[in-house]
Parts: structure tokens; C-alpha cells; sequence
């Protein structure tokens, strides 16, 4: 039997710095950055990446499951790189995406379940954050 990461046919991930910079911005960052927001961060440090490398690289970890797609803001695909499973508060303004840990002990009828093997579920709240409510505020004002 050939290795797990051989799997899909894929070559193997190969760990050069460009890609070490992205999983270091990655790890621990709970912003839920799109692609975009990646290469931003990481063209810092390497001036000469591509926005293909970024990515690719996140379409990679997308497809090893280390990253999950988000599909909560329509404007662009963001990333959560959080392998907790967690569920989503979302400002309906800026799309800042927050992450909620909560066992919220939702359950499904057996009717409701039919013939499927339930293995999650994710809740997402909308609202709108503290800068956005504050700047509505300033705008209400300034009419
Ligand atoms: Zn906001
Ligand atoms: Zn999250």
C-alpha cells in the first residue's frame, strides 16, 4: 500500500521556505484570511512570491483537509486553518469571523436523520461587530 500522502497522486508536499512561511502564518491564526490576506502577509517576508504559490499551497492544504474552505463570505473564499471543530459569529459588515467553542448538544429526530450517520454540525451567528457598530454610529451622526 502506498503512503497517505501519495494517495490522491499527488507529489508530496515539499517544504520550501515559501511554503514554511505560509503554514507559520497559518498556525494559530484564528482571522480566517482568504488567499488573499495570505500573500499579503507572507510577500512581506518573500518578496518574489506568486499569488499562484499562495494559492495553490492553500488549495493543497484544502485538499489534505489542514485547512477548511470557508463559503460564509460571498466576496472571496476564506480559510480556517482551526482544526477544532468550532462554530462561526460573523460580522455582517466587515465579514470579521470569529471563532465560537461551544458543544451547542444540537441533535436531529430520527426522522429528520433518515438513513445518514450524523458526524457534525456548524452553526454560524451574524451580527455586527464593535468597530462597525461604532463607525455606523459616526455615520448616523454625521447625516
Ligand atoms: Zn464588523
Ligand atoms: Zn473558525
Amino acid at each position: 500500500m502506498k503512503k497517505k500522502l501519495n494517495v490522491s497522486g499527488k507529489k508530496r508536499m515539499k517544504l520550501t521556505p515559501q511554503r514554511m512561511a505560509i503554514f507559520e502564518y497559518l498556525d494559530g491564526n484564528r482571522s480566517h484570511p482568504s488567499a488573499n490576506d495570505v500573500y499579503k502577509a507572507v510577500i512581506e517576508r518573500f518578496p518574489t512570491m506568486s499569488f499562484a504559490t499562495v494559492y495553490n499551497t492553500m488549495d493543497m492544504l484544502k485538499t489534505k483537509g489542514m485547512v477548511l474552505e470557508l463559503s460564509i463570505d460571498p466576496d472571496k473564499k476564506r480559510f480556517d486553518p482551526n482544526p477544532v471543530p468550532h462554530h462561526h459569529l460573523i460580522c455582517v459588515h466587515c465579514k470579521k469571523i470569529v471563532d465560537v467553542h461551544r458543544d451547542f448538544s444540537l441533535d436531529l429526530s430520527e426522522e429528520e436523520r433518515g438513513d445518514y450517520e450524523i458526524i457534525g454540525n456548524h452553526v454560524d451567528f451574524y451580527g455586527v461587530c464593535k468597530t462597525c457598530s461604532k463607525k455606523d454610529r459616526k455615520e448616523e451622526r454625521e447625516k
